[in-house]
This record gives C-alpha cells, sequence and structure tokens, in this order.
C-alpha cells in the first residue's frame, strides 16, 4: 500500500468513526471503553485479495469484503475508470427513461440466463427481493382476484433486512425483537442432509425436502399461493448446499399449482459458485432472479430483479388499464455507475476466466477443508460449491452439538489476528451460529487458500486443542 492514508492524522479518523459512525451488525459497546484494543477496524485500502486497516496491518480476505461481494478483488483501475468516465458524462437520470449502461449491461446480463429477458434495476439485495414481492401482489390482483398472493420462503434463508423482506426470513435470531412482520409470507421446511430431518440421503432425501414444501402448499391451499422464494444455496443461514434431487422436485411442484419461482441470487449470483448463477447448476428454469453482491463487486450500488417474458407479458397484456403497469420507482436504482461498474465487472470475469478459476479453486479448497476436518475433530461437516464453503463445528460428530458462537467467533478473532479475514454465521439461527465461512474473491490463488485454511488450523489447535 502506499501509505497514504497513514500519513494522515489516522487518530483523528478513529475518533471521529467512535464518535459518530453507527456500524453495521456490530455492538458498539466496547468502543467506548478503556480497552484500546477494541478501537474500531477502519479498512483503508484494498489490492487484489488483501485490504490494509488503520494500522498498516495486511489482511489476507477470504469474505470478498466481509460480506461475499468483491468477486473480482480491489484495485480494479478499469472499474473504477468507467465510473469515472459514466459520472462525468451522465451521472443520474430517473428509471423511467434509458441509460446506455442501463441497456448494455441488460443485455449481457440476460445473454448469461437463458429463459430470462428483462432486468428491474435497484439498490441492493433487500429492495431487489422486495420487487419481486410486490410484482407477485400485483399478479394476484391482476389474475387471481386477489386470491394467489402468498409467498412461500424458507426456514434458515435470509432475503434482507427491510421489513417485508424479514417477512420473508427463515432466521429467526436476526428477526427476534422486529416484529410484528408483513401478513401472506409462509415459511417452508429447509433441506439440510446433514442435520437430516427425514432418514433419507442423497436424491431420496432432496426429492423428501421438496415434498415437504409441497405439503405446505397443500395445507395453504394452492389457490392461495403466488410464488416461492428460495436462495440456491443457504449463504448466512449456514452455507448450505442442496442434495441432488431437490430442485427438480421444487421446478415440478411450482409448475403443478402454478407457483411463481423466485431465486435470490442475491450471494450466490455473478460467479460466485462457479457459473454465472447458482440456480444453473441444477438446470431450473426460474421466473424471477434477485442479484446483488458480486453484480459490481462493489465497486458502484447496483442490484436487479430480473423476469422471464411471462412475467413481464402480465404487466402490459392490457395496455387500457391505467393500474396495469408495475406501478413502482427507486430513485436511486439503476443509477449509471451501476451498470457502469457492472459491465466491466462482467468483462473481467470473462476475459480472465475466473468461472473456471472459481471452480478450480473450490474444488481446491473444498479438498483442503476436508483434509482440515481429518485433523480437528471439531470440524463436523464441510460443504459447498465453488467459492462459497463452509465448515460447521459441533462439540461432538455423533450428536452433532454446535459448538458455543463464542467459541466459533474465538477462531475468527484469531485468524483476524494472523492477518486472514474468514467469516461465520452470526445471529441467524438461534443456537447454531457455528459454522465458518469461506468466500474469497474469484480471483484465489493456490497460494492464498493455503494460507487461509492453515490460519484455520492455527486458530483450531488454539480455541480446541
Ligand atoms: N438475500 C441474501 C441471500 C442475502 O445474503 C442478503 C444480504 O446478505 C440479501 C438478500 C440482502 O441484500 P442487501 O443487504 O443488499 O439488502
Amino acid at each position: 500500500m502506499d501509505g497514504k492514508f497513514l500519513d494522515n492524522d489516522i487518530e483523528k479518523v478513529v475518533d471521529a468513526d467512535r464518535a459518530h459512525v453507527w456500524h453495521h451488525l456490530i455492538q458498539h459497546a466496547p468502543w467506548t471503553g478503556d480497552d484500546p484494543k477494541a478501537d474500531p477496524r477502519i479498512i483503508v485500502e484494498g489490492k487484489g485479495m488483501r485490504v490494509w486497516d488503520q494500522k498498516g496491518k495486511e489482511h489476507l480476505d477470504a469474505v470478498s469484503g466481509g460480506v461475499w461481494t468483491v468477486n473480482v478483488g480491489y484495485g480494479r483501475e478499469r472499474i473504477a475508470n468507467a465510473v469515472r468516465d459514466q459520472l462525468i458524462k451522465l451521472p443520474y437520470f430517473a428509471g423511467s427513461t434509458g441509460s446506455i449502461p442501463g441497456a448494455l449491461f441488460s443485455e449481457k446480463l440476460i445473454s448469461k440466463m437463458p429463459g430470462m429477458s428483462r432486468v428491474y434495476y435497484t439498490n441492493s439485495g433487500s429492495e431487489a427481493n422486495e420487487k419481486a414481492f410486490k410484482m407477485v401482489r400485483q399478479i394476484a390482483h391482476k389474475r387471481y382476484g386477489g386470491k394467489k398472493y402468498k409467498i412461500l420462503y424458507r426456514d434458515r434463508d435470509y432475503h434482507g433486512s427491510t421489513l417485508a423482506a424479514m417477512s420473508a426470513g427463515g432466521q429467526d435470531e436476526r428477526n427476534a425483537q422486529y416484529g410484528p412482520f408483513a401478513p401472506g409470507f409462509v415459511r417452508v421446511p429447509h433441506c439440510m442432509e446433514y442435520r437430516a430431518q427425514w432418514d433419507l440421503s442423497g436424491e431420496e432425501y432432496g426429492v423428501a425436502a421438496a415434498n415437504a414444501i409441497e405439503e405446505v402448499i397443500l395445507a395453504e391451499g394452492p389457490e392461495t399461493i403466488g410464488a416461492l422464494c428460495l436462495e440456491p444455496v443457504t449463504a448466512g443461514g449456514g452455507v448450505i448446499t442442496p442434495p441432488e434431487g431437490y430442485w427438480p422436485r421444487v421446478q415440478e411442484i411450482c409448475r403443478k399449482y402454478d407457483i411463481l419461482l423466485h431465486i435470490d441470487e442475491v450471494v450466490c449470483g455473478v460467479g460466485r459458485t462457479g457459473t454465472w448463477f447458482g440456480y444453473q447448476h441444477y438446470g431450473v428454469e426460474p421466473d424471477f432472479v434477485t442479484m446483488a453482491k458480486g453484480v459490481a463487486s462493489g465497486y458502484a450500488a447496483i442490484a436487479c430483479c430480473v423476469t422471464n417474458e411471462r412475467v413481464f407479458e402480465m404487466f402490459r397484456d392490457d395496455s387500457t388499464d391505467p393500474m396495469n403497469y408495475f406501478r413502482d420507482i427507486s430513485t436511486f436504482g439503476g443509477c449509471t455507475a451501476g451498470p457502469a461498474a457492472a459491465l466491466e465487472n462482467m468483462a473481467i470475469i470473462e476475459e480472465e476466466d475466473l468461472l473456471g478459476n472459481t471452480i478450480k479453486m473450490g474444488d481446491y479448497m473444498l479438498d483442503q477443508l476436508h483434509a482440515l476436518a481429518d485433523k480437528h475433530e471439531v470440524i463436523g461437516n464441510v460443504r459447498g460449491k465453488g467459492l462459497f464453503l463452509g465448515a460447521e463445528l459441533v462439540t461432538d460428530r455423533a450428536s452433532k452439538e454446535p459448538v458455543d458462537e463464542k467459541m466459533a467467533a474465538a477462531v475468527v478473532g484469531d485468524c483476524m489476528a494472523q492477518g486472514v479475514v474468514i467469516g461465520m454465521t452470526n445471529r441467524s439461527i438461534p443456537g447454531f451460529n457455528n459454522t465458518l465461512c469461506y468466500s474469497p474473491a474469484l480471483i484465489v490463488t493456490k497460494d492464498d487458500v493455503d494460507e487461509i485454511i492453515s490460519a484455520t488450523s492455527n486458530a483450531l489447535t488454539k480455541v480446541f486443542g
């Protein structure tokens, strides 16, 4: 790093942060105490896989900006230049009109999503999901006399922080204290073979889990269910990969009862699992796909709610009805900097074959995590897809009792002290904040993976012996 920021009076920055910034997802109490180690951490600069904090300490980032976002890594000048050029040319005009990067990125994105056709721009993953929910509700009114309005969501899945998105939230610890939630959202069981809900395995397990969704549909009345919203691989709920058999059966059930399939790709989208989108591993044909984090790798705020033409057509099938169109707006949704950054982001992934690297390095990292599990009894299960991996920690492999979350946090903290940032499931499922999470940028090398695994091994030895 060039040390530019460290030459400034960084202590003043820390004081300003301590006094005025309300950080996300963290308890601030320690920062007002006397413990100097409890300073807020400020990340000052990044390059490739590495970031530097206010003390000049280097960290290898194994979670792509903390929340699986910076897919192409830090310091990409060509993205910054594209954003700069676009901002000078035109920073903003409302989304009821078009923009050059908005049109070009839509075309490029759709070229990676056979069967899909329309891109609705928003600012965040939560908002993208809310747009899909609103479309489902409007379709219910337009087509089904308001009856087919319910939205199914899964236990353990997360779809965002706004109140309607939380109404579709399957993580009880995250939802606690924020209710009451919006009506019309109905929970269905998850599909997690490691914590078997059914005495089955592999494909049979997948089919049973999908059938459990059908049971809820029948109990509620299929004529009341508008959509099913799922993460392809569950992220914050524990990095949960579905077994064979699950997705085809889910699709079959949706078609049988005329239920729209909404896939939340906010984490999996744009390369994270080694395909452009997570659902593409499973041969599914969704009606809605929402995405955010990796769309522009965090270089600009952009999220999208993508639909197929069938959904889009439902909003223009009667142009004489003044209430027929999707009466929604998002002031900054589709701001020109977002799609300009997203176009470059996608070009980088293509030109550097980062999907190929994700498959190759993901397989290598999964093998290394399995080898780690051979050494450390506390790892009960390793799972993931591409560069989206998790290691679940248990006190005993037979009972699968989760370790206390403080122990998992101690592992994360020790890695941080060694200069490697890893993540964990955090304040999501009561009693199950016990999965270590890995989602390095798609540029990760074998040496980086070795460093991440070695830090985790040291930390596990230190914390669990
Ligand atoms: N959906 C999933 C699967 C997520 O993991 C997240 C955020 O972590 C969201 C939606 C919400 O995205 P945002 O924080 O951009 O609103």
